[in-house]
C-alpha cells in the first residue's frame, strides 16, 4: 500500500541527511561555535531505509547533510540508489543539496553513478560578502567550480539556492539575476526560515516572495510561469523568456497543503516536518532486528502523524526540536 498521511497526501519525496557535520558556518545557519551534534549510520543503513520507502511510493530521494560531499562513499551510495525501482519498475530521482564547496571534483562521479540533479547553496554572488557568510576564506570560486564542473558533466537543470535575510544580503538580489543569466542556472531564493541555531529570526528578517519580484522588477520583470503543485517554488521567467528565477516562499505562502515530503536524519530519525517538536526513532527498530514488513509498519504509524502544517509567525508556534543543518534541508 502507498504511503499517505492522514490528510490524504501522497508521500513520493525522500530526503536523507547522511552527516551532521559542515564545512562551512553560515551565519544565518550556525552559531559559529556549534559542530555536529549527532552522528551518522553507515551507508548500508540509510541504503535499507531507501529499498524499504521506494517500496512504499517514494519516487525521488535527495541526499543531503550536514554537508554530503564531506561523507566520504558518497558516490557509491549513489550508484547503490541508482538501481533502485520505483513502484512502476522506473528508477529513482535521484538528487543532491551542496554547498558546492567540494563539488568540482565529485560533479563528474556523482553523475557518471547515476546522480540526475544538483542544488548548490549560496548566498552572494560577490566573493568578500560570501566569505563573510560562510565563514570561510576562498569558498567561492570553490563554489563556482563546482557549479560550473556539475553543468559540465550534465547534472541539470542546476538550481542555485540563496536564502535571503533583510539586511543581509536582499542587495544581491538583481546580481543573482545577473548570475542565472550569466551561467545559465537556475536561482532560487529562499524566504528565511525560524530553523537556525541562534534564534535570531523574526518576521522582519523575511525577505518576501513580493518584495523579491518588486526587486528583481527594477533590474527586469519576472513572468510566472506553471509549477507542479507538489514543488515548493514558484517559477518564474524573464520578460525576454531567458532562464528560470524560482521563489520558495514558505512564510509568506506557506505549501504545506501540497507537502509530499519525509526525512531521515543522519542518525536515522524520521521527520514529519521541518517545524517537527520531535522525530521518530527508525534506526532503533533496525537495531532491535525489526523485519523490512515491521520498518513499514513504524514508517506507516509514523506518517499518519505528519503535521497539517507549520505555525511560522503565529502566537502558539514552537521552534523545531532541531535546527536545519541538523535535520537535513
Ligand atoms: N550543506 C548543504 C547545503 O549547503 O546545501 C545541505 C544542508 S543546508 C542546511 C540545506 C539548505 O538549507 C541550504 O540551502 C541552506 O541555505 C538552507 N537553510 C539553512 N538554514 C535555513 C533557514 N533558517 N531558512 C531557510 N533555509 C535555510
Amino acid at each position: 500500500m502507498l504511503l499517505h498521511d492522514k490528510f490524504g497526501r501522497a508521500i513520493t519525496d525522500l530526503r536523507i541527511s547522511v552527516t551532521d557535520r559542515c564545512n562551512y558556518k553560515c551565519v544565518y545557519c550556525r552559531t559559529g561555535n556549534e559542530g555536529a551534534l549527532y552522528g551518522d549510520l553507515p551507508f548500508a543503513d540509510y541504503l535499507r531505509i531507501a529499498r524499504v520507502l521506494v517500496g512504499m511510493g517514494i519516487r525521488k530521494i535527495r541526499i543531503t547533510g550536514g554537508e554530503p560531499l564531506l561523507r566520504g562513499g558518497v558516490v557509491a551510495f549513489v550508484r547503490d540508489l541508482a538501481k533502485l525501482r520505483n513502484v512502476d519498475g522506473e528508477p529513482v530521482e535521484l538528487a543532491l543539496t551542496t554547498n558546492g564547496h567540494l563539488l568540482a571534483d565529485l560533479a563528474q562521479p556523482l553523475k557518471e553513478a547515476g546522480l540526475n540533479r544538483v542544488t548548490v547553496s549560496m548566498d552572494a554572488v560577490d566573493p568578500d560578502r560570501f566569505a563573510r557568510i560562510t565563514r570561510v576564506p576562498n569558498g567561492y570560486d570553490n563554489v563556482l567550480a563546482g557549479i560550473r564542473a556539475a553543468r559540465r558533466a550534465g547534472l541539470w537543470p542546476l538550481k542555485v539556492n540563496c536564502v535571503l535575510m533583510r539586511g543581509f544580503n536582499e542587495d544581491q538580489i538583481i546580481p543573482f539575476g545577473m548570475f542565472a543569466r550569466e551561467e545559465g542556472v537556475t536561482v532560487r531564493f529562499i524566504e528565511f526560515m525560524p530553523l537556525e541555531e541562534d534564534r535570531t529570526w523574526s518576521p522582519s528578517t523575511v525577505v518576501t516572495l513580493d518584495e523579491i519580484l518588486a526587486r528583481m522588477r527594477e533590474y527586469r520583470p519576472l513572468v510566472e510561469i506553471p509549477h507542479a503543485r507538489s514543488e515548493t517554488a514558484r517559477r518564474y521567467r524573464f520578460d525576454d523568456g531567458v532562464c528560470e528565477i524560482g521563489i520558495i516562499a514558505p512564510v509568506s505562502h506557506p505549501f504545506c497543503g501540497h507537502c509530499s515530503r519525509i526525512r531521515i536524519t543522519s542518525d536515522g530519525k524520521i521527520r514529519t516536518c521541518l517545524f517537527s517538536v520531535w522525530d521518530h526513532n527508525l534506526h532503533a527498530q533496525m537495531q532491535r532486528g525489526a523485519s523490512d514488513e515491521e520498518l513499514a509498519n513504524f514508517i506507516r504509524s509514523v506518517v499518519q502523524k505528519k503535521e497539517e502544517r507549520h505555525h511560522i509567525g503565529e502566537p502558539d508556534f514552537v521552534p523545531a526540536s532541531r535546527t536545519m543543518v541538523h535535520i537535513g534541508g
